[in-house]
């Protein structure tokens, strides 16, 4: 799960990592409030979007009186911000953060993420803040530092001191840097993050080691026990399918081609979405439907699959092991029936009852071509939508 900028900054703050003074503004009236209740004479107006690469498409500016952060608050709310990270698509700017300007020294880059190999969180950081970390690893990747942390004893003070010596922090702010990296692990490991990335961290001619911007993922697995995080979730900047598919609790991602997926099991989903590519078609979705779904929860996920406009063709890929395939079959038909199939389906059942499920398919009256084998069923879905 995702959270805004501002509330990633509200949560490092508790840890005693440094962030600029700022406020939240859901009006231009409360950005100039926030504003006047920050004090001062330069504020920074930052489009709050769940994607980086905000300040390059102009989703962050600088206001040097109260009339420019109005006018800049007036242009930004309402907005659909394209980056490099919302797709072409972009998305509406619904608040804002207000925030006090800060003098910039020299930009860094700090991050935290799980490193699979190692089963161990890496703190990794560069002397190259600002711009986008995938750039500098792909051009000079012996500026990103690595330090592996051990979770024994965590992230232990001379490995964040060695960090901060190799990406060249000043070295009367090493102490400071040393505290924000302990600081970001503790949020990390506490608040089950999956991902924290400041970019940029910043030195600043008054002598402090601030988080300019936060990014926070959290491990949606853990969201049980921290249901403070959880509040957090801005349902707007969530794509409204995989929303409605969390309603009933089915693994649903949306992908970007054209053939729509209903499965059970996430191995058989993902072998699912190889057959369809290895035939050379594109899966429009991963979802997996569960072991014990209901025929109303089959119902809904293939409403879901459905809805989606860019679906050409739609997949039905069950094994019945625990699910049966007539609870599939009587799902299938009940969403066909309710939101009309104007698409080609195709469905491969296999496992409990398949007979039985085969024979309420048939019944239903719906064009439903039958496959018999997983190949079979993805030559003919992928020949169907092109
Ligand atoms: P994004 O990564 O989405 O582009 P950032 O929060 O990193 O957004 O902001 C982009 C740039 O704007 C930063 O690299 C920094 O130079 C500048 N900036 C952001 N916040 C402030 C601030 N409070 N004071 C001064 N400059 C800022
Ligand atoms: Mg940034």
């Amino acid at each position: 799960m995702n959270v805004h900028e501002y509330q990633g900054k509200e949560i490092l703050k508790q840890y005693g990592v440094d962030v600029p003074r700022g406020q939240v503004a859901f009006t231009p009236e409360e950005a100039v409030e926030a504003a006047k209740a920050l004090g001062g004479d330069l504020w920074v107006v930052k489009a709050q979007i769940h994607a980086g690469g905000r300040g390059k498409a102009g989703g962050v500016k600088l206001a040097r009186s109260l009339d420019e952060v109005r006018a800049h608050a007036e242009e930004l709310l309402g907005k659909v911000l394209v980056t490099h990270q919302t797709g072409p698509e972009g998305k509406e700017v619904k608040r804002l953060l207000i925030e006090e300007g800060c003098k910039i020294e020299k930009e860094y880059y700090v991050g935290m993420v799980i490193d699979r190999s190692t089963g161990r969180v890496t703190l990794m950081a560069s002397e190259e803040g600002g711009t986008e970390i995938e750039e500098v690893a792909a051009r000079t990747p012996e500026k990103i530092i690595k330090e592996s942390i051990d979770p024994a004893v965590g992230l232990l003070p001379f490995q964040a001191r060695r960090v901060a010596f190799k990406i060249n922090i000043p070295k009367d702010r090493v102490n400071k840097a040393v505290q924000f990296m302990m600081g970001l692990y503790r949020t990390f490991v506490e608040k089950d993050c999956s991902l924290a990335e400041i970019n940029p961290l910043v030195t600043t001619e008054d002598g402090r080691v601030m988080a300019l911007d936060a990014k926070l993922n959290f491990d949606s697995n853990a969201l049980y026990r921290h249901p403070d995080i959880r509040e957090l979730r801005d349902l707007d900047e969530e794509d409204p399918r995989e929303v409605e598919a969390s309603k009933y609790d089915l693994s649903y991602i949306a992908l970007d081609g054209n053939i729509g997926c209903m499965v059970n099991g996430a191995g058989l989903a993902m072998a699912t979405m190889d057959i369809i590519k290895h035939y050379g078609g594109e899966p429009a979705n991963f979802l997996d439907v569960g072991g014990g779904a209901s025929a109303e929860k089959v119902r809904e996920a293939f409403k879901i699959i459905l809805s989606d406009e860019k679906v050409k063709g739609i997949l039905v890929n069950i094994f019945g092991g625990i699910m049966k395939c007539d609870v599939i079959a009587t799902g299938v038909v009940e969403a066909a029936k309710q939101v009309g199939l104007d698409r080609p389906l195709v469905v491969r059942l296999e496992g409990t009852n398949v007979e039985l499920g085969k024979k309420i398919l048939e019944e239903s009256g719906l064009k439903i071509i039958a496959a018999d084998s997983m190949a079979d069923a993805a030559q003919k879905i992928v020949s169907l939508v092109k």
